[in-house]
């Protein structure tokens, strides 16, 4: 028998070829994450009030689903799919079943064959045998069939689900998690958990429900010798629960020497002329050897476990048969067991190993499975079941009422605003730096949920609004693999090509009229790779396309030059004539066509009105206004 149960090395979900590709081409080196998903789709729906607290308490880390919650989640999956799963148990018994009768009817051959029966009731039981050795293959791949492709439409269930949650995610949630977790979630861990449902959990669940049928069938025949099984079946039991417990310690242990001694030897290779100048190669070497004996000792340890593992699980499968044997032999001799029964039984267990190979092969990878589908479910702790938009009804008043918000829980980035502004009204908020302009636009787009008051749009707070209806664009944009008309087609899919071209000259893009594939020109690696300001208007077209309610605009343009800033500035503002435009404003040249200022000073509102009543009341707003203007 060989049993080789797979390490971290060699389970197909480790590689790394499994990740599907990330898309991303372009997006600015500052921009920590797809910004466009939540600025131009507008704000996702809020996260239930407990995790909302908890993901502002205790950033950065994403919560992980606790054990009850995987397996809850599992079920769902099993329900969801509730015939393709009974199918495949059904076809799998029944292989399992026709697999139990050959064993049985060599038992009855050896019977009849000492009774002195005819050779053609011995033919009639071998051509048993061969029908039910050839229904247990077919029946073994059909079951195959179903149990995978069962696996397959969980996988796709996973994946959309993840999906979904990612998108619901509350942006402030996924800026502090970082990207690095969310994509190792959403590659390596849907990976792994899809290999999981795919071939893993097929594989185990075929090789569990054979042992006890195996078992079974062999207690049936004789339930002395049956017994020799389970015996056989503790020691493997016991010699798995050893291996299991001390393994991925050891793994990750290997794992990281060899990562180690990588490292050492590629910085060596660098550096080797370096190393050669100083005379540095002893130091050099010395520092290589270590790593080596550290990777030895790392081997030597996972091997150590496997050269107590095989031979014990070896053991847990030579036992029961020899001990069947030995006993039957016995039983026999005293008349208490017939020699086909003895066969019988023998045979059954010596079957028993096959299921327990398979388990075994597979329990590593199924532990890591459970492992990452722990991480890619902690995501729905975080978006909750995802709420129905709301519509608002009304003429479009935006309302704040004593907001309050705070990063840390401790110090308040913004507190006590209250401010109304009117349908169709233009907000310039001002202030020096840190005085919390930027909050106060996030919190109005519900890009932030507020720690206290309330942010509200006709009555519904702005983060269970439809996506669209307030937008907040900021110098943070995404440009997605595809040409230049899927990029923009995102905010408006049935958008004519002379709408696209209209948006791309508003914004000041006149690079775009002339490319030579025009609209249909590849962006990304391997295609035009946008600059920074390009990128700016690329998202603020997207914007004029998505048409929005309420537009908040924070360093939207600041990658622009400026003559091409203050030209697209104003072409924007006679688009969106009549919507509501609050513009975070770091430059004082759009506050005079503005109809009110807001004045923002340590985290609250200090002046409010028109620039011209804020230049006559010489407060912070006139002191500014002649810092602009050099006076
Ligand atoms: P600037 O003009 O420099 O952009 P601002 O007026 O827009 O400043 P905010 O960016 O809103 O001010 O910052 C207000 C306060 O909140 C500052 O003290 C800032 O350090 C803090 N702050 C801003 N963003 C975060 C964050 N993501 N985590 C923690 N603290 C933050």
């Amino acid at each position: 028998m060989t049993t080789s149960p797979r390490t971290p090395a060699n389970t197909p979900g480790n590689d790394p070829a499994n990740a599907p590709g990330d898309d991303r081409a372009n997006a600015p080196a500052n921009a920590p994450r797809d910004a466009s998903a939540h600025t131009i789709e507008g704000p996702p729906p809020q996260a239930p009030a407990e995790t909302r607290e908890k993901a502002s308490a205790e950033p950065p880390a994403l919560p992980v689903a606790a054990g009850r919650d995987v397996l809850r989640a599992a079920l769902a999956l099993v329900r969801a799919d509730r015939r393709g799963f009974l199918a495949a148990v059904l076809l799998n018994v029944c292989a399992v079943g026709a697999g139990l009768l050959a064993p049985w009817l060599l038992g009855e051959i050896v019977e009849r064959v000492r009774a002195g029966s005819g050779v053609s009731a011995v033919d009639r039981l071998a051509a048993g045998i061969l029908a039910a050795s050839l229904a247990q293959i077919l029946l073994t791949r059909w079951a195959r069939l179903h149990a995978h492709r069962f696996g397959e439409r969980a996988q796709a269930r996973v994946r959309e689900r993840f999906a979904a949650r990612l998108l619901a995610l509350p942006p402030a949630v996924a800026e502090r998690a970082g990207t690095g977790d969310l994509v190792v979630r959403g590659t390596t861990d849907v990976s792994t958990v899809g290999t999981t449902l795919r071939d893993a959990g097929p594989e185990v669940f075929v090789a569990a429900l054979q042992v006890p049928l195996i078992l079974g069938a062999a207690v049936l025949v004789s339930p002395l010798l049956g017994a020799c099984g389970v015996l056989g079946l503790a020691v493997t039991w016991a010699a798995a629960r050893w291996y299991m417990r001390r393994a991925p310690a050891a793994y990750l242990a290997e794992g990281a020497a060899n990562a180690a001694l990588a490292e050492e030897v590629t910085a060596s290779a660098a550096g080797a002329r370096t190393t050669e100048v100083y005379g540095l190669a002893e130091r050099r070497l010395a520092r290589v050897l270590d790593r080596v004996a550290a990777a030895h000792r790392a081997r030597e340890g996972t091997l150590a476990l496997r050269s107590v593992l095989f031979p014990a699980v070896d053991f847990g499968a030579f036992l029961p048969v020899a001990a069947a044997l030995l006993l039957g032999g016995l039983l026999h001799a005293h008349g208490l067991a017939s020699l086909g029964a003895v066969l019988a039984c023998a045979l059954y267990l010596r079957k028993l190993s096959d299921p327990v190979d398979i388990l075994l092969q597979w329990l590593e990878f199924l532990q890591r499975g459970s492992a990452s589908f722990a991480r890619v479910e902690g995501l729905g702790l975080v978006t909750g079941e995802v709420p129905a938009p709301r519509v608002p009804t009304g003429d479009g008043t935006l309302r704040l009422d004593a907001v309050r918000h705070s990063y840390d829980g401790d110090r308040d980035a913004v507190r006590d605003v209250t401010l109304t502004v009117r349908p169709g009204e233009r907000l310039v908020v001002v202030g020096p730096s840190g005085a919390g302009k930027t909050t106060l636009g996030r919190l109005v787009s519900g890009a932030e949920t507020p720690s206290g008051g309330a942010v509200t749009l006709d009555g519904v707070p702005v983060h269970a609004l439809p996506p669209g209806r307030v937008v907040l664009v900021t110098q943070e944009h995404h440009v997605f693999l595809g040409t230049l008309r899927e990029n923009l087609a995102l905010a408006a899919p049935d958008a004519s090509d002379a709408d696209l071209e209209r948006a791309l000259a508003t914004v000041g893009a006149d690079w775009a009229a002339e490319l030579p594939a025009g609209l249909d020109t590849a962006l990304g690696p391997g295609g035009l790779s946008p600059d920074g300001a390009a990128i700016q208007q690329l998202s603020l077209a997207r914007t004029l396309l998505l048409d929005p309610g309420i537009l908040v605009l924070d360093e939207a343009t600041s990658l622009i030059d400026p003559r091409t800033a203050r030209r697209t500035e104003r072409a924007l503002a006679a688009v969106l004539a009549g919507r509501t435009v609050i513009t975070v404003a770091h430059r004082l040249h759009t506050t005079r066509d503005a109809d009110r200022v807001a004045v923002m000073e340590e985290g609250t509102l200090t002046e409010l009105g028109t620039h011209e009543e804020l230049v006559a009341a010489e407060g912070t707003y006139a002191g500014l206004w002649r810092a602009w203007h050099g006076g």
